[in-house]
């Protein structure tokens, strides 16, 4: 069973902080990323967590029905069954979903897990992202305190984020706006652990100056140490410590993730890097290919080259080689808990 149940999710989470390591998180969008993604997993016999965005449950769902939640649900019954193959324990998670598409895109997706659960079988979703960054803080953390108990009564783990990650994912655009919440405060982070711990379990993607998106050398300023001292204000106090999540790991330095992972981070998120993976491949085989891609001249081309799993097969090559070197850089490599837990 390697979509593990919630208690091996738990587990798993647990074990990452424990061990001082982090998952790898990859957006997929299509069967050829979640192969992908399974296939590096399993040859770095690493755990990991594969994430739907809305923007990906949309395009999965087909361009004339682009229902974010009905392709997150085709996308994660997918790897349902795709994941039996494997073994590895990979997670399902959905990343950002803004307050206003809490009912469109989060509601529908518990309800789905609902259903499953009332026919015996675990959760849709392992965990969920609730991104209300855009909002106060204190509606931010209101409206994180409702979803924490929506998730928890189905034993679905939430991703909270507080302070606003920059750039631009998924067509949402921070570039510019909100430069005073890239960096999380400590008193952000103690408000957030009172008040989301009594309620269920949760991560948290604080911000440390991380972008969404890959940038040159030297434009982006990470400060891990941001994350020292939340975690420091809530150990004073409470004696415990939080669950991080980095996003925007794409393009990170390694020092600073393995920073990152020092101060609790047991997720990062990788987005841009495995599109890049995917995408290069596929176009140096057009590059190469011309001549059999297109009907030159009253040619007929070379099916052989145009025949879409050719192509494909490299871009799904491409994801599992850079998400091999992210289990590497992570630490993961070579810790799965499959048949352990
Ligand atoms: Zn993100």
């Amino acid at each position: 069973m390697p979509v593990p149940t919630q208690e091996q999710y738990i587990k798993m989470l647990d074990t990452a902080k424990s061990e001082g390591y982090a998952y790898p998180a990859i957006n997929v969008t299509t069967l050829e990323v979640i192969n992908g993604a399974l296939k590096a997993f399993a040859a770095a016999k690493s755990d990991g967590i594969i994430q739907v965005s809305l923007g990906g449950g949309a395009f999965a769902s087909g361009s004339a029905v682009k229902d974010a939640a009905l392709g997150a649900i085709v996308l994660a019954e997918a790897v349902h069954t795709l994941a039996e193959q494997y073994d590895v324990l990979v997670a399902l998670h959905t990343d950002h979903c803004q307050a206003n598409k809490v009912d469109s895109f989060l509601r529908p997706l518990l309800e789905a897990s609902k259903k499953r659960i009332a026919s015996g079988k675990g959760p849709l979703f392992n965990s969920h992202m609730l991104d209300a960054s855009d909002l106060p803080m204190e509606q931010n953390l209101a409206l994180s305190k409702q979803m924490l108990k929506e998730c928890a009564a189905l034993g679905i783990v939430l991703e909270v984020e507080i302070g606003v990650v920059g750039g631009e994912e998924d067509g949402v655009d921070n570039s510019g706006a909100h430069a005073d919440k890239l960096y999380t405060t400590p008193a952000d982070m103690l408000d957030t652990y009172e008040a989301l711990n009594p309620l269920g379990q949760f991560m948290l993607a604080a911000t440390f100056g991380n972008v969404h998106g890959v940038y040159k050398p030297g434009a982006v300023k990470l400060e891990p140490k941001i994350l020292r001292d939340g975690q420091k204000v809530v150990a004073d106090q409470y004696n415990d410590d939080m669950r991080l999540v980095f996003h925007g790991g794409s393009g990170s330095e390694l020092a600073d993730i393995r920073e990152a992972i020092s101060y609790g981070v047991i997720k990062m998120n990788i987005d841009t890097d495995t599109q890049y993976a995917f995408s290069k491949p596929i176009m140096l085989h057009m590059a190469q290919n011309i001549a059999g891609m297109l009907k030159i001249d009253g040619e007929v081309g070379n099916k052989k080259v145009y025949d879409p799993r050719t192509y494909l097969a490299k871009g799904e090559n491409g994801i599992a080689e850079r998400l091999q070197v992210a289990a590497s850089d992570l630490l993961s490599e070579g810790k799965t808990l499959f048949g352990k837990i």
